[in-house]
């Protein structure tokens, strides 16, 4: 647990020196991506998280928004809509090379349709301390039981993903 230990927590301070921490540098621009998401959450009503999935070339093949509100839908997570959006760009459901980047820790059904996913890897930004499925509450994603796991980084650009939030429910 000594990621979590060095996450920053709900701040908009950068991490000292995270554009040069070599794990996490290299996903800033995916997380960027991932947070433009989030920010339209809102005006729907909707809890500003987002995510993107990456290709095995590094581009975008799906992105979402935690869309419940607008939908309806208990299962419309950023996390889900990406991995829909993704396997329609691949043609099958099987994501094998992608990466999904989200701005907030997974929940324990995102947690369960990322390891169904079979993507090779997950970068979070905010932990979840009170739902967390992929370090806080739970460890889904690195379940020894389970036949996939994928390779988890977290704490990128956390300080701002953890303040969209911050101030959603600081303005409701
Ligand atoms: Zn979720």
């Amino acid at each position: 647990m000594n990621e979590a230990v060095r996450d920053p927590g709900p701040s908009r301070a950068a991490p000292a020196g995270e554009e040069h921490d070599p794990v996490r540098a290299p996903w800033t621009g995916p997380m960027r991506a991932a947070l433009d998401e989030a920010v339209r959450a809102p005006a729907t009503g909707d809890v500003p998280v987002g995510a993107v999935v990456l290709g095995p070339d590094g581009s975008v093949i799906g992105r979402g928004r935690n869309e419940r509100e607008a939908t309806g839908d208990p299962t419309g997570h950023a996390e889900v809509l990406a991995l829909r959006e993704a396997a329609r760009a691949v043609g099958e459901w099987r994501l094998a090379g992608c990466t999904l980047v989200v701005t907030l820790e997974p929940c324990t059904m995102c947690a369960g349709a990322i390891v169904l996913s079979r993507v090779d890897r997950v970068v979070y930004g905010a932990v979840d301390e009170k739902a967390g499925a992929a370090g806080s509450l739970w460890d889904v994603l690195r379940d020894r039981r389970l036949n996939h796991r994928p390779e988890v980084i977290q704490g990128v650009l956390a300080g701002e993903c953890a303040g969209l939030l911050t101030d959603f429910f600081r303005g409701r």
